[in-house]
């Protein structure tokens, strides 16, 4: 069970904490992760299982470790899903940069090329 009060003060709110890669068209969350909102306007972060608390999100993600039942539910592995996907973005926009590096150096040996051609063209024309 959440958290319902850290160092005493209320949780008022609770939903499932966004990972670093969510985005607006792809969110991407933890849902044994908690995030809490205090009835003094702070937010924590809160394991879903049991009553521990961080302001840290990574120290709530590793204190997740110590719950080896943790059920995977349908939602986390859809959010697992939603993690490969950005994964395969990643290696999509690597792979393009990559390219895009052999086009730059294509492109400066032909620019190299045309300025020797041009360097010996203005000698040839040199009084
Ligand atoms: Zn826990």
């Amino acid at each position: 069970m959440t958290a319902t009060h850290v160092n005493g003060v209320a949780v008022i709110a609770d939903e499932a904490a966004p990972s670093p890669l969510s985005r607006p068209d792809r969110p991407v969350s933890f849902p044994q992760i908690r995030r809490l909102l205090l009835e003094d306007d702070s937010e924590t972060y809160g394991c879903a299982l049991c009553e521990h608390t961080d302001p840290a999100l990574g120290k709530v993600r590793y204190h997740l470790r110590s719950h080896p039942e943790r059920v995977v539910s349908r939602r986390s592995r859809r959010a697992d899903v939603s993690a490969d996907v950005s994964v395969r973005d990643l290696v999509a926009l690597a792979r393009s940069a990559e390219r895009l590096r052999k086009e730059r150096d294509e492109w400066r040996q032909r620019a190299l090329k045309l300025q020797r051609q041009l360097a010996t063209a203005h000698r040839a024309l040199a009084p």
